[in-house]
């Protein structure tokens, strides 16, 4: 399945945060949605980085809790990895293996147009593969 097909399912809807924000309002804002990734825009371009769980825990891990006052910019990843609609689930899960993150933000056109998780991508597989099995099955039972 193509990025744009799991956006038509999931929907388009990104959760951006602004650089100047603190690491406190970045988690306030990934518990009140319960996901695991912001992207980080400042009105320049798509993405300026991308902030994530992984992220906030490293730098409650190395300032304590004086790491809820520092900013977005400080901790966060740029740049960012972002991906199209015409790329495949597949390949996006192996770029995710690979490079050891588990969100890709979709740009298209210069704009964001959706967020891809590991999550999501490992479930468009499965229910590919449960559909490959089904097909075999229903093959292996015609003859
Ligand atoms: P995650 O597994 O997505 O929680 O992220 C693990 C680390 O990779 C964190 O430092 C993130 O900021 C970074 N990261 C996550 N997604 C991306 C991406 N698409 N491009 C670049 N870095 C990313």
């Amino acid at each position: 399945m193509r990025v744009g097909a799991l956006l038509d399912l999931k929907g388009r809807e990104v959760a951006t945060i602004s650089p100047s924000r603190s690491v406190e309002d970045a988690i306030y804002e990934l518990h009140a949605r319960r996901i695991g990734a912001l992207v980080v825009v400042d009105g320049t371009g798509p993405a300026v980085g991308i902030v994530s769980e992984r992220d906030i825990v490293n730098a409650l891990a190395e300032h304590g809790s004086d790491a809820l006052a520092l900013r977005v910019l400080d901790v966060m990843t740029s740049p960012v990895v972002t991906c199209t609609e015409d790329d495949s689930c597949t390949q996006l899960m192996v770029q995710m293996t690979e490079n050891r993150f588990r969100h890709v933000p979709v740009v298209h056109e210069g704009h964001l147009a959706g967020m891809v998780s590991i999550g999501d991508a490992v479930k468009v597989r499965l229910s590919e593969l449960e559909g490959e099995k089904k097909e075999l099955l229903d093959y292996v039972s015609s003859w």
